[in-house]
């Protein structure tokens, strides 16, 4: 008989994965995350990025924003240091001192300008952490052969909804032609993918393929994606596995969404609502 690499993440299995803290820890035990994130108009996106990681356990976070999104994540966000990009609208340069960071969340809200992908080179090119890769920052890969090539040997999660897949992937004819696509990517760059959706899905680059059981359609609606983000960031910082921040991350996401449906039921939930429910789905687990 064949072995199956298909598997689904239950409920006990998020249990025994996620690890207490511990009595002597500190800030630094859990992590310091960078969020590459937001651009004019759309510095919404790193504040909901920014909230779920500080939700999901992460000791520090630095997120570095365009100009125009300064005061606004020092006010929605206090928790989080901030840096400013020296462009006011975009995403175009690294911080200093990239190497005291153990990840980076990119992608949510920065857009699709030259200078953001110019920006994304030089972080492959230089960054040695685990890099979570969402929204327009796979755009811009998908865009250009340069970028793929600078893909391999790298830890890396894209966190792609079904059409960004299809910009990285080519078109896809139906659901089980996506499965394939899925696995040969993962293994063609080492990488892992959460593949969004319904029934989202976590390619591993050994070609296993777990589907996530928790979330409801209160999720379709905008930035419950950089909900994700800030999740999955959260979680890689805190030094879980690739594997298991994948598998963590999307079943918290989607658990939040189930709680919220208690409350605010799927018609009225926000980006919003899954953050605030993301203690309540801990809490569950723990
Ligand atoms: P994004 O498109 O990047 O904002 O991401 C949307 C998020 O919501 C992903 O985590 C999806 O898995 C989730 N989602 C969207 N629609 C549904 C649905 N109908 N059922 C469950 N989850 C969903
Ligand atoms: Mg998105």
């Amino acid at each position: 008989e064949v072995k199956s690499d298909l598997y689904c993440t239950q409920q006990e299995d998020v249990q025994q994965l996620l690890k207490p803290r511990r009595k002597f820890s500190h800030k630094g035990t859990y992590g310091h995350a960078l969020l590459l994130c937001g651009g004019y108009g759309k510095i919404g996106a790193a504040v909901l990025a920014a909230r779920a990681c500080l939700r999901s356990g992460i000791g520090l976070l630095t997120v570095q924003v365009p100009q125009a999104g300064y005061p606004i994540l020092q006010t929605a966000v206090p928790e989080a240091m901030t840096l400013t990009d020296k462009n006011r609208k975009h995403l175009s340069e690294l911080p200093q001192e990239m190497e005291k960071y153990s990840v980076i969340g990119i992608g949510p809200g920065i857009g699709t300008e030259r200078v953001t992908k110019t920006t994304i080179g030089q972080l492959l090119a230089t960054a040695s952490f685990p890099i979570v890769i969402d929204a327009d920052a796979i755009n811009l890969i998908a865009s250009s052969e340069k970028l793929k090539g600078q893909l391999y040997k790298r830890k890396l999660i894209f966190t792609p909804h079904p059409k960004e897949f299809e910009r990285l992937v080519g078109k896809v004819k139906n659901d089980y032609d996506r499965l394939q696509h899925l696995r040969e990517f993962c293994l063609e760059y080492g990488c892992y993918v959460i593949l969004k959706g319904s029934h989202t899905a976590v390619g591993t680059p050994e070609g296993k393929v777990y589907f996530n059981t928790t979330g409801n359609p209160g999720l379709a609606t905008g930035g419950t994606g950089d909900v994700l983000t800030g999740i999955i960031t959260a979680l890689v910082g805190q030094q879980y596995t690739l594997e298991e921040a994948c598998r963590i991350g999307v079943f918290v996401h989607g658990l939040a969404a189930d709680l919220a449906l208690q409350t605010i039921g799927e018609i009225s939930m926000t980006a919003s609502d899954v953050i605030d429910s993301l203690p309540s789905a801990f809490l569950h687990l723990t």
